[in-house]
């Protein structure tokens, strides 16, 4: 049975393997658990439920699809969220590491005309703060910066993780996507790179979660998926 109006519920699940499936790694319940740190058995129930309402599909193996109607659903809840964090950034200049916790709670209660406002609003910028793409399928393939070679340009393209304290972490070392630079030293515990003429710092797990362009370029490679967190919960680092 397909039910027309997902649960605020079902919407964040959705949304979860949207950002799954964007960053390469296989639907499945483990990892939908572990992005959003939730435990299994609740997991599974509600992907029971995303089943039953004709969301999404599982094989065999439990591997999970979208539906067309999920596929719509999950691509509509995502490119909301990330038009609401733009039009929070840009037309009420929240600062960027404020965001996303506030789109978390605006994107389920949104009318369509509202949202065609904020559309309008935000002109043509074409993705979050964060540098995700508003348009479902406009991402840029980057790398993660914790793969790259000392000495090589780079450029920030996007935060793979949103949790709120990562974003902070990320914004006092001074990293935003579209800064430009160079990879300076790379160490095992220690990124440090050099943005606009600024020396920023991160751990070598929080570089893993950063997506830039680099040249030289290090080989593509899938996120891990405990990287993807969207939850505000805690980020280890
Ligand atoms: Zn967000
Ligand atoms: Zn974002």
């Amino acid at each position: 049975m397909s039910n027309e109006h997902a649960t605020v519920a079902e919407e964040e699940y959705l949304q979860t393997l949207f950002w799954l499936h964007e960053a390469g790694l296989p639907m499945t319940g483990a990892n939908t658990a572990r992005a959003m740190q939730l435990s299994a058995p609740t997991v599974h129930e509600m992907l029971g439920r995303l089943e039953r309402d004709g969301y999404i599909t599982r094989d065999a193996e439990r591997a999970i699809a979208f539906t067309a109607t999920g596929q719509q659903h999950a691509e509509d809840i995502v490119s909301r969220h990330r038009l609401i964090e733009r039009f929070l950034t840009d037309v009420l200049g929240i600062p960027w590491d404020e965001v996303h916790e506030e789109a978390e709670r605006l994107e389920h209660a949104m009318s369509p005309v509202l949202e065609e406002r904020m559309r309008a609003a935000i002109g043509d910028a074409s993705t979050c703060p964060h540098g995700h793409p508003i348009v479902a399928g406009a991402r840029i393939e980057g790398v993660p910066l914790a793969d790259v070679a000392e000495g090589a340009q780079i450029r920030i393209l996007r935060f793979e993780n949103e949790a709120e304290d990562l974003l902070h972490y990320l914004k006092a070392a001074g990293v935003e996507p579209g800064h430009a630079g160079t990879m300076r030293t790379s160490g095992d515990a220690e990124v440090t790179i050099e943005l606009d003429g600024r020396e920023c710092t991160v751990t070598r797990s929080v570089a893993e979660t950063v997506s830039v362009l680099a040249d030289p370029s290090p080989p593509p490679r899938t996120a891990l998926p405990e990287q993807l967190v969207l939850a505000k919960e805690r980020y280890g680092r």
